[in-house]
């Protein structure tokens, strides 16, 4: 059956047909710890009974209507997710790639409204944005872009974590209209940047008039310890997006603007056809609700800290292991080698885990996990990783 699909998966050879909480079954009823939460995604866990519920409620009354009609639970969930985010207003589709999609031509906008021809966007080597050509043009790894050239105009890429290389770029003068940055990256590594670099892009922006555009589309929704990751620090971004966990599964992605950036769309220069529609908007609202009743926000920042600890205590010192590093439920353990092969390891051993930039386990689990399983967790990616370098 697969011959009839595209060959730009390769799959790990496991079906999962049913899931619940931290766990899935395949076919066979064998049970798999989910330390990844399909990408970031599923950070309730599988078959979470809110959301599940809301959905089920909401197919029974009403999926969808387009964006020609009001959209009740779309302006609802806008209200909300502005509010705990400090922005204005927000557009929503059905993805990480669109949303930032939304936010690359809000940067343009903004360039166009000061009369710049060819407004330029600076993005980080090492960052993930997406695969539409907009967003693969402002991801920073090759790989990504390669055989899809010609690339967009209107990026320049600088190292991530470094505020001179971008001082640089403003002293010559070019057409910089905004800043594009993951707080933390995600397929990039689970690169954590200095305290101040969101602060320092803040003041740059606010220097140069340009828009700071937060990529928390693997980063938010609770993930590291607050809703969205630039909450960490002092700061807000113009414009930010999200997909991933905030539908837990059912695909919706928000671009969230503030001040300027909040006016700049006018009818007719943006839209998408299934876009916040009912369904997806009444799971998002029952994530938020969930994530805030269940504290789960809070639970991922000690948990994963924890975690975090743990892996230092049993890996720190392993020959092989570069770094145990995270932020809440967003951790990594980089070796000094590729190491794609413990995907499969972990499979076998019942263990999802995901390995990323070549050399670096990454965990993304569930908000909803509990102390066992974050042990279970922390033992079987240890003692992987320990036979592996041994
Ligand atoms: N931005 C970041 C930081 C991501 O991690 C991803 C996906 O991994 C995307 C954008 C793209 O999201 P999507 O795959 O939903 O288009």
């Amino acid at each position: 059956m697969a011959d009839h699909l595209m060959h730009n998966y390769a799959p790990l050879p496991v079906t999962f047909v049913r899931g619940e909480g931290a766990w899935l079954w395949d076919a066979d009823d064998r049970r798999y710890l989910d330390a990844l939460s399909g990408v970031a995604v599923c950070g309730l866990g599988h078959a979470h009974p809110a959301i599940a519920g809301a959905v089920a409620e909401q197919a029974r009354t009403l999926v969808h209507t387009s964006n020609w009609y009001h959209i009740a639970k779309q302006e609802t969930l806008a209200a909300k997710l502005t509010t705990i985010a400090g922005m204005d207003n927000a557009f929503f589709c059905n993805s990480g790639a669109e949303a930032n999609e939304a936010a690359i031509k809000l940067a343009r906008l903004h360039g166009r409204q000061k009369q710049i021809d060819t407004p330029t966007i600076v993005v980080m080597d090492g960052s993930f944005h997406g695969r539409t050509m907009a967003t693969l043009t402002a991801t920073g790894n090759p790989k990504v872009q390669a055989g899809f050239e010609p690339l967009l105009p209107g990026f320049v890429h600088v190292p991530y974590n470094d505020v001179d290389a971008i001082e640089q770029l403003a002293a010559e003068g070019n057409d910089i209209v905004a800043i594009m940055v993951e707080p933390i990256t995600g397929e990039g590594g689970i690169r954590i940047p200095a305290d101040d670099y969101l602060p320092q892009l803040r003041r740059l922006c606010d220097a140069h008039d340009w828009l700071l555009i937060a990529d928390e589309i693997q980063t938010g929704m609770g993930r590291t310890g607050q809703w969205f990751a630039f909450q960490h620090s002092d700061i807000q971004p113009d414009v930010m997006t999200l997909a991933k966990g905030l539908g837990n599964g059912v695909p919706i992605g928000a671009c969230l603007a503030r001040g300027r950036a909040a006016g700049l769309f006018q009818p007719g220069q943006h839209g998408s056809t299934y876009g916040g529609n009912p369904l997806v908007c009444a799971a998002a609202l029952a994530v938020l609700e969930t994530i805030e009743h269940e504290h789960l926000a809070a639970r991922a920042g000690w948990l994963g800290q924890h975690m975090l600890n743990r892996l230092h205590e049993s890996l720190a010192q392993t020959p092989g292991v570069i770094e145990c590093r995270g932020k809440g439920l967003m951790l990594a353990v980089e070796l000094d080698r590729p190491c794609g092969e413990l995907m499969q390891q972990a499979l076998e051993r019942g263990l999802l885990i995901n390995v990323t930039a070549g050399n670096v386990v990454r965990l993304l689990p569930p908000l909803i996990l509990s102390d066992e399983e974050a042990e279970q967790i922390i033992n079987g990616v240890s003692e992987l990783i320990k036979g592996f370098l041994a």
